[in-house]
């Protein structure tokens, strides 16, 4: 039978990077997708530039498709305020990179492979059991089509399993880990687009967020070289998951379309793709490996989205790093109290933000979302450089102070 020291499950960021990361250390891994590679992934696309520092060797070239400076901002599609990403004289200035996660994915995928991992694609992962000896992985070949491919199910054993196999995955379920995730909704289409036509702020240095069309969600346009990604999320749902919020999916594919006539993109509904997805949020520290160190969860598999802004890929990637820096030190019943410590205290202040922001997004926007510092703030936090608790006291207070100046005559406060 074949034998690995590291199987990893879902060769998305957090599984490609765990897996390059522990092949360049000498490990023997097998990286599993169900998927053949490249895949579609539904996803904005965005990710702080912050991102080089993990890629060493893969260049930006090579899959950054538009570099945001600007964010132009609406409440219910009016109300616009476009500011720049970084104040004049900043020390450090910050971007967002906006990938076409096809690409992307592929570009982590492949580097882990030149690394020294085998990578499986079109190779679904069906059944873990975990025994003295170590984990068993059972997977089943799947065509490009989806449907099954006749022959033998894949079999192998490895000292450790990384669950990297996100929302839907099968590895959580296996570990008996994630019982009560809270998951949020996404949807978004791609349409091409050629730069110079529709509203003049569409340009490909510019995001767009709106807030208030969507109930406890927002819409974003993220420009991509020859086409725009639209969406829109439903990131606050009354109970733990918003896939069960009667109408939620035409409310989103309405927003999404009602953001094309925002904008002056021209579109024809019959042809729009919608593409749904879950996005299982941070919900507080849980245990994220198994007791015996056998099985670790990373990225999405672990519910490490960031519960104000929805975006996942940075920690996607890191903890598939902090994981896999795990295996190679023999350090794996650790792990949870790793990434605890590495996002804890950050995601759980977020979750507090997001509980607030999502409840009151008119006050928000107006005392918090418009003001010239907020898009740098906001970038620093995407970009991990700042942590969401050094700024809970001071949103709450810009906002609370913004509001009571509204009350005071010839508003004294502001
Ligand atoms: C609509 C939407 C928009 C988003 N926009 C952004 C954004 O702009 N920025 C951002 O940072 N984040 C965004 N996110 C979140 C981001 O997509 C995820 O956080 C990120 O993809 C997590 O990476 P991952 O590697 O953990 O999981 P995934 O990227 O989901 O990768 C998991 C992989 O595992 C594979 N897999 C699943 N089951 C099995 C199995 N049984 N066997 C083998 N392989 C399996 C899947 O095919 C997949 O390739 C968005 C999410 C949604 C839904």
């Amino acid at each position: 039978m074949l034998n690995y020291d590291l199987i990893v499950c879902g060769a998305g960021p957090s599984g490609a990077m765990a897996a390059a990361t522990a092949a360049q250390a000498g490990l023997k891994v097998a990286l599993l997708e169900k998927r053949t590679l490249p895949r579609h992934k539904t996803c904005g696309g965005g990710t702080p530039m912050v991102m080089q520092t993990l890629l060493h060797e893969l260049v930006p070239e090579a899959f950054v498709e538009a570099n945001v400076a600007s964010l132009r901002q609406t409440w219910k599609f009016s109300d616009p305020y476009l500011t720049a990403i970084n104040p004049p004289q900043v020390d450090r200035p910050l971007s967002i990179w906006m990938m076409q996660r096809s690409i992307f994915d592929n570009a982590l995928a492949q580097r882990a492979a030149k690394a020294g991992a085998e990578l499986h694609d079109g190779l679904a992962v069906r059944a873990i059991d975990v025994d003295q000896d170590g984990v068993r992985v059972r997977a089943q070949a799947i065509k490009p089509n989806g449907d099954r491919s006749k022959g033998d199910a894949w079999v192998a054993t490895a000292r450790v399993v990384i669950g990297a196999d996100g929302a839907n995955g099968v590895t959580a379920k296996a570990a008996n880990l994630r019982q009560k995730p809270t998951i949020a909704l996404g949807m978004e289409v791609e349409l091409p687009h050629t730069w110079g036509t529709g509203h003049p702020d569409l340009r490909p240095e510019v995001a767009h967020l709106e807030y208030g069309a969507i109930d406890r969600g927002y819409a974003w346009i993220f420009p991509k070289a020859d086409h725009l990604n639209v969406g829109a999320g439903l990131f606050r749902p009354n109970g733990q998951d918003a896939r069960n919020v009667p109408h939620i999916r035409e409310a989103l594919q309405q927003t999404i379309v009602d953001y094309l006539e925002a904008m002056q993109v021209p579109y024809d509904r019959a042809q729009l793709k919608f593409h749904g997805h879950p996005l299982p949020l941070w919900g507080g520290k849980e245990p994220l490996n198994t007791t015996d160190g056998r099985i670790l969860l990373v990225g999405d598999a672990a519910g490490l989205i960031n519960p104000a802004f929805g975006d996942g890929i940075l920690y996607a990637a890191k903890s598939g790093i902090i994981a896999a820096n795990c295996v190679i030190n023999g350090t794996t019943t650790t792990y949870s109290d790793r990434i605890h410590t590495e996002f804890g205290n950050s995601f759980d202040a977020a979750r507090r933000l997001a509980y607030f922001f999502y409840q009151y997004p008119k006050l928000f926007y107006q005392y918090g979302v418009k003001n010239p510092r907020a898009a740098h703030i906001a970038t620093q936090l995407l970009a991990g450089e700042i942590p969401f608790d050094s700024i809970l006291g001071r949103a709450f207070r810009r906002v609370g102070t913004g509001l009571l100046s509204s009350f005071l005559p010839g508003k004294m406060m502001r």
